[in-house]
């Protein structure tokens, strides 16, 4: 499949079956902002869910957070957020559209939007924050910033939570949360947009522990992905050279996978060194310092920090587990997501819609959903149409309920992948799918 063409399906696909919808649709759309509808909903919190049980519920040097959106000012210009969150942006002379002037077309010289050669302005730094008001007053002293990272949530609770978790260094805070960027060129769905969301953990080391932190974090971060059924084909680290470093890091790798528009990052690990600690001690003149309980040593911490994006997490997800084949020489459309991250784990069909079977199906689709298995219950049309319902949008089990059930109880479990039916008591569904979840 061309790749452009695997995006142009992902998005009618994710429309169609009511996964992502353009923010605002009937006004025309918002600018890069997309809304989650019911399945799309699920695969996100399915996606979050499993990032915070393996960064926070299953580690014991890891904490969880849940910061304000809204921060006092100071933080972002002790962040070097205010001064350097910014990218050269370009005017074309010709249709006045403005673009990054580090996109390749952009670069080449030429307006990707009017095709005019050499009509650019000289670039100027264009800062990514958006900017509101505090309160009933719209001054310069009311300026706040709605976060680009949630990172800073983390730093300026440090000592909080160091101290009433009484947790050690080395030891992490993990937050998901929301994030803005005025993102001069956003684009290719929800990729980049300028609403979004990270799921951001920063680890507090001693400096002079922070590269072998670092190397951990790393591998432990690609493993994850790895687990969450991703081809690992298709993933790699891109190291930062030194023109690449965001304004506080000291070394940084991608993780990157080949999107159908190329290789691209969807998460950072980075290492921060006391930028930010020391940072916001200095502006706000409170000590941010560790005192290791041992030693008395007093030290300010190097943090690594692993930045993933949720947004485009849950692209990777999507254009992964997207694929077309021929079954009886008709295409079905699989999304082959890992059962555990399927917004939907069981399709209950009845074969027809007499003889008791729907009653049948209700009953198992309730045992289903009392067990917080979620279930579709579908009776309408031919049931292959059912199945290929469920198979489009990533259903790994459809349970069909025929007259051998009214017979002996058993129902035929068909799974996506490999097509197989078995028969099993209808009694026995929750615990077959249990068992397969894990
Ligand atoms: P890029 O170079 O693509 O702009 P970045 O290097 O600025 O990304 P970071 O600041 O490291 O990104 O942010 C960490 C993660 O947050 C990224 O890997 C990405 O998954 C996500 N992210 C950043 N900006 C956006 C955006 N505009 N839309 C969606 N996700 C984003």
């Amino acid at each position: 499949m061309a790749a452009p063409d695997l995006m142009d399906k992902l998005v009618s696909l994710t429309k169609r079956r009511g996964y992502i919808f353009q923010s605002s649709e009937i006004y025309g759309g918002t600018g890069s902002v997309w809304d989650y509808g019911p399945l799309g909903v699920e695969l996100k919190r399915n996606l979050k869910d499993r990032w915070w049980r393996a960064m926070v519920h299953e580690r014991d040097d890891v904490e969880g957070l849940d910061a304000a959106i809204l921060m006092h000012p100071s933080v972002w210009e002790a962040s070097g957020h205010v001064e350097g969150f910014t990218d050269p942006l370009v005017e074309c002379s010709n249709c006045h559209r403005r673009f990054r002037a580090d996109l390749p077309e952009v670069d080449g010289g030429q307006c990707p939007t009017c095709g005019t050669r050499d009509a650019f302005s000289e670039p100027r730094l264009f800062n990514l924050m958006f900017k509101t008001f505090m309160g009933p007053v719209e001054d310069a002293a009311a300026t706040i910033y709605l976060r680009p990272e949630t990172a800073q949530g983390i730093y300026v609770n440090f000592l909080n939570i160091q101290g009433t978790a009484r947790q050690r260094v080395p030891f992490g805070i993990a937050q998901i949360g929301k994030a803005f960027r005025n993102e001069i060129t956003p684009g290719n769905f929800i990729f980049r947009t300028r609403e979004f969301e990270q799921a951001e953990m920063q680890f507090f080391v001693k400096p002079g522990d922070d590269e072998e932190w670092f190397e951990r974090w790393k591998a432990e971060r690609m493993a994850w992905h790895e687990g969450l059924g991703i081809r690992s084909t298709k993933l790699r680290f891109h190291e930062h050279g030194p023109d690449e470093l965001a304004h506080y890091a000291k070394n940084a790798f991608d993780i990157e996978y080949e999107f159908p528009f190329g290789w691209k990052e969807f998460e950072g690990i980075h290492n921060r060194t006391d930028f930010d600690l020391a940072r916001h001690q200095e502006r706000s003149g409170k000590r941010l310092e560790y005192i290791d309980p041992a030693s008395n040593e007093r030290f300010v911490p190097y943090v690594v920090e692993t930045s993933m994006g949720v947004d485009r997490t849950l692209l990777v997800l999507l254009a992964d587990a997207y694929r077309e084949e021929e079954v009886e020489g008709e295409t079905r459309v699989v999304l082959g997501l890992q059962p555990q991250l399927a917004p939907l784990k069981v399709g209950v069909f009845p074969l027809v819609k007499k003889d008791g079977l729907p009653e049948l199906a209700i009953k198992l689709h309730e045992g289903l959903r009392k067990a917080a298995i979620p279930s579709f219950y579908d009776a309408a049309g031919a049931i292959g149409r059912r199945y290929r319902r469920q198979d489009e949008v990533g259903t790994p089990w459809c349970v069909t309920v025929d007259g051998q059930t009214s017979e002996d109880g058993t129902v035929t479990i068909r799974d996506r992948d490999t097509l197989e039916q078995v028969r099993v008591g209808a009694d026995q569904v929750v615990t077959w799918v249990r068992d397969r979840l894990g």
